[in-house]
């Protein structure tokens, strides 16, 4: 965070906010930074295919909106289309925009999408969102909110109380979700935002849920 205020940036790159994250106990996917082509083909080897590719920039913060994401990336020559696919498309968007690199990271297999979110209300301080991702959140508005910090039973009662609940006890061939996992990556979160009272806005979106475990796909976060 120190860093972003240095360079005179409200918002963190994906990797600043993961290693915030890291920090804090809640779990991301694996990544690695490259400069180059042969670095992300470097990364992608060390990670394990299949791999996901972002832009890292400062200027973008809606990175599928410009074509910066490609998932499912299987072996080298993959890695350096996709490298360059991904620097034509920003380009495309913004001829300007400054490029730190392109985040590869691994690819979490499909699963129940969950978001968690955090924002300060001026009169009462940091609060945390929960939701299931997706139309869950962006169409039916399903979403719970508590002051922070929220007690263990408080985070129980934020996913337990969210309409769309039934889909995270499982259903058809989908097995219920660790809803464990879930509550503490909210704890984290409330601790996170009640220690950094200068974080304006976060924002874990997707989480992938597992039956066993649960994993921050993407990370943002907005300073004051
Ligand atoms: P944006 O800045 O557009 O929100 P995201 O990092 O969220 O970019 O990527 C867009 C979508 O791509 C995510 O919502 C998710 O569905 C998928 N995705 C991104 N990273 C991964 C990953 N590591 N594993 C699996 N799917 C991913
Ligand atoms: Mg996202």
């Amino acid at each position: 965070m120190s860093q972003a205020y240095k360079e005179g940036r409200k918002s963190l790159l994906e990797t600043e906010a993961k290693t915030v994250c890291i920090d804090y106990g809640i779990p991301v996917t694996k990544f690695a930074l490259a400069r180059n082509e042969a670095e992300a083909v470097e990364c992608a080897g060390r990670i394990g295919y299949p791999v996901v590719l972002k832009i890292v920039s400062p200027a973008i913060i809606h990175k599928s909106d410009v074509g910066g994401v490609v998932v499912g990336v299987k072996d080298a020559k993959g890695v350096r289309d996709v490298y360059r696919q991904i620097l034509k498309n920003v380009r495309n968007h913004d001829a300007k925009a400054r490029i730190t690199g392109i985040l590869v990271q691994e690819m979490a297999p499909s699963s129940t999408e969950v978001i968690v979110g955090a924002i300060k209300d001026p009169q009462f301080g940091p609060a945390i969102m929960f939701g299931l991702g997706g139309i869950f959140v962006e169409v039916l508005k399903d979403v719970t909110f508590r002051i922070a910090p929220i007690t263990e039973d408080e985070a129980c009662e934020m996913i337990s109380e969210v309409k769309a609940y039934p889909l995270l006890e499982g259903y058809r061939n989908t097995p219920p979700a660790d809803t464990k996992a879930i509550a503490n990556i909210l704890l984290n979160t409330s601790r996170l935002v009640t220690d950094h009272l200068e974080i304006k806005e976060l924002d874990l979106n997707p989480i992938l849920v597992y039956k066993n475990g649960a994993k921050t796909v993407d990370a943002r976060i907005i300073l004051e």
